[in-house]
């Protein structure tokens, strides 16, 4: 594939069927166009963040390879989080799927809605692990 960058996604469900949810996106990614997912991480359960009482979350990490650029990769993230019924209420409240761009390849790039490497990635232990265990850092 001619410009490929590697690109983590953080992928996240805590309400319905979470595993189905994020199976779904697992394989909506892979079918993105000049797009392929080349890993997975374990899924783990990790305790909601933020103040508000909701349950917990599955998270995964996945390791794609793609020509689409980050832009265009967002949107598509965000069309597959509208796919599995996302309905977008308040900042960390509960999600059928969240998608978030991790890393893409050495990309800086921070613009108000679109920030790379993602702001809470020092902050999440989970995604440093799934990072790790992806061969990222
Ligand atoms: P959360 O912060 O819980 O992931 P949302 O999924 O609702 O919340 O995302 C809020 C906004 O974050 C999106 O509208 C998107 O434009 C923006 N955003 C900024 N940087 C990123 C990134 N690296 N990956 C995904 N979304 C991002
Ligand atoms: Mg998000």
């Amino acid at each position: 594939m001619r410009g490929r960058e590697r690109a983590y996604i953080a992928l996240g469900s805590n309400l319905g069927d979470r595993a189905e949810h994020l199976a779904a996106a697992r394989a909506a990614l892979d079918a993105l166009p000049r797009t392929r997912l080349v890993a997975q991480s374990a899924v783990e359960e990790t305790a909601p963040l933020g103040s508000r009482e909701q349950p917990p979350y599955l998270n995964q990490m996945v390791l794609l390879e793609t020509a689409l650029e980050p832009r265009a990769l967002l949107a598509a993230c965000q069309a597959i989080e509208r796919s599995r019924g996302r309905v977008r209420t308040e900042r960390w409240g509960p999600r059928t799927l969240d998608l978030d761009i991790v890393r893409y390849g050495d990309r800086r790039i921070d613009e108000p809605d679109l920030i790379i490497p993602h702001p809470q990635l020092s902050h999440r232990d989970f995604w440093i692990r799934e990072l790790t265990e992806l061969g990222g850092s």
